[in-house]
């Protein structure tokens, strides 16, 4: 097995998650069996109770474990499927470590971060090797080298390093070198700097990845190599990329940067088979349609927080030889302002998931706007519920109809919490979560989407359809046509008749792929061309 571990300096969100799934691409597409992963050095035992606002997306895998989003990126970027083993936490490793010193597993030794916190990462790192078929693992290391939270991290890999031979481990650092205007002048110090600390605690790196707003020329590279003790051409400038994200792995190939990693590890591959990669870089880079698709939610502001949806809209687009103009609508401003001023433009209506109260009347206005104007409409999960309570208040009559999330007392709960989760009290990975099947109707406008009655979508919620308004919506146009096999959890509805009408109760966006679009999103992005104006 051979690993590559990949390190932040100077900053954060600086695209090291993207620079490491661009790599796991590039050695696939070399023919290797690539596993990709991510260790965070925060407390939270998982990301899926932080906000939006601390944490972007809640990417949700398979197995249901709630991740960190970058997995997301590394399942875009490659092929593989990960589970919970792929993403560790601090939290994780110092909840293993307390529960076998009560269990008193340390048999009287003082519990400390070397050698106690550091085993349990290594072992991870074993325990996954043992797991996987792979030819390599390439494990990102979350936040920058210097933080506190990161040292039991970056001292559990210099002691695996040694454990299993410097020839099989590469490391990669990914940097910023920031441009100062006023000297017109690309800057190396924070690099050399953040290198040395990692030196200080063992580590070199073999390729250092350099982020930068300007091209980086020879000096700059041969003042890099020198003062980081690296060859020049292990200096790989990622310079800022117009188009997409995923003209990153071109970009770094155009680098050498895959043939770098696959000589310092011995690996013996041909050149990466990158036709099918850049030909969709080209169908999302240069489109003959655009269309304006309006995303109504609470976190618009955050680049991240709905990062799979946008990308499932972007890969959608390329399907359809179209640009997706994504417009952010804060449903705050709907309440405030109504549909028309933010709704009349746009061809298509996308509700994300969500929870909380906050806004929620301007997304059920959203929806009432879409089904009456027949303007294309794609709710997910949250977007599903909100598209359920609208219908029943505005099409079957039921005042006050309401999710039981939103209001415990009303007449008419559509959405009610899922039987399993009355007794839960218990915040974290308690959910309906991960990968579960859905039977859809014959005929439906979804499963000839799908080309399929039985699919596989992953979840990630507390409210369900109530079943027992299902006849009165059915009879006033809403069909329930997707349901768990043995039909007592409602999956999918949707309105026959309308341009585009479409709501899940699951996560469609956890598994569209660059090179293959969601079928939903390309019927709703078909659709949103349908319509435009
Ligand atoms: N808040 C809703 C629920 O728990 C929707 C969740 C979501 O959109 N992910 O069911």
């Amino acid at each position: 097995m051979k690993y590559i571990f990949v390190t932040g300096g100077v900053v954060s969100s600086l695209g090291k998650g993207l620079a490491a799934a661009a790599l796991g691409t590039l050695l696939e597409r070399r023919g290797l069996k690539v596993l990709m992963q991510k260790f965070d050095p925060y407390l939270n035992v998982d990301p899926g109770t932080m906000s939006p606002f601390q944490h972007g997306e809640v990417y949700v895998l398979d197995d249901g474990a709630e991740t960190d989003l970058d997995l997301g990126h590394y399942e875009r970027f490659t092929s593989g499927r990960l589970s919970q083993l792929n993403n560790l936490t601090s939290g994780q490793v110092y909840e293993n470590v307390i529960k076998k010193e009560r269990k008193g597993e340390y048999l009287g030794a003082t519990v400390q971060v070397i050698p106690h916190v550091t085993d349990e990462i290594k072992q991870r790192i074993y325990d996954v090797t043992g797991q996987t078929d792979a030819d390599i693992i390439i494990t990102e290391i979350g936040g920058t080298t210097g933080d506190i939270e990161g040292l039991p991290f970056l001292e559990a890999l210099r002691q695996f390093k040694d454990e299993v031979g410097h020839e099989n481990v590469a490391f990669m650092h990914a940097t910023l070198i920031p441009y100062i205007k006023a000297a017109e002048e690309l800057k190396t110090k924070p690099t050399q700097q953040s290198v040395a600390k990692l030196r200080e605690i063992g580590i070199a790196p073999d390729v250092i990845v350099c982020r930068a707003e300007h091209p980086i020329d020879n000096e700059i590279k041969r003042k890099l190599s020198m003062f980081c003790n690296i060859k020049p051409e292990a200096v790989v400038p990622f310079v800022d990329i117009q188009g997409t994200i995923y003209e990153a792995p071109l970009k770094l190939h155009d680098q050498k940067l895959d043939s770098i990693i696959c000589e310092r590890l011995g690996l013996a591959t041909n050149e990466p088979e990158l036709i099918e990669w850049r030909n969709m870089v080209d169908r999302i880079v240069n489109p003959t349609h655009t269309v304006k698709i309006g995303v109504v939610g609470k976190y618009i502001d955050l680049q991240d927080a709905y990062k799979s949806i946008y990308e499932s809209l972007t890969h959608a687009g390329a399907a359809n030889d179209a640009k997706v103009d994504i417009i952010r609508i804060d449903s705050g401003d709907i309440e405030a302002e109504g549909t028309e001023k933010y709704l009349k433009d746009v061809s298509a209506i996308l509700i994300p998931g969500g929870f909380g109260d906050r806004g929620i009347e301007g997304k059920i206005t959203a929806a009432k706007w879409a089904r009456e104007n027949n303007i294309p409409y794609f709710g997910i999960c949250l977007g599903m519920q909100i598209a359920t309570i609208e219908f029943a208040r505005h099409a079957c009559g039921l005042e006050h109809a309401h999710s039981t999330e939103f209001d415990p007392t009303t007449p008419h709960p559509v959405i009610c919490l899922l039987e399993e989760q009355k007794e839960v009290t218990n915040m974290g990975a308690s959910m309906r979560l991960g990968t579960w099947e859905t039977k859809l109707t014959e005929n439906s406008r979804a499963a000839e989407l799908y080309g399929d009655t039985t699919i596989n979508e992953r979840h990630r919620h507390r409210y369900e359809f109530n079943q027992n308004y299902r006849s009165q919506l059915e009879d006033a146009g809403l069909h329930l046509v997707g349901t768990s096999p043995d039909g007592t959890l409602g999956e999918l509805v949707e309105i026959p008749g309308h341009p585009f009408f479409i709501a899940v109760q699951f996560h469609p966006e956890f598994q569209s792929k660059p090179t293959a679009a969601h079928p939903l999103f390309r019927g709703f992005v078909a659709a949103a061309l349908e319509n435009r104006y």
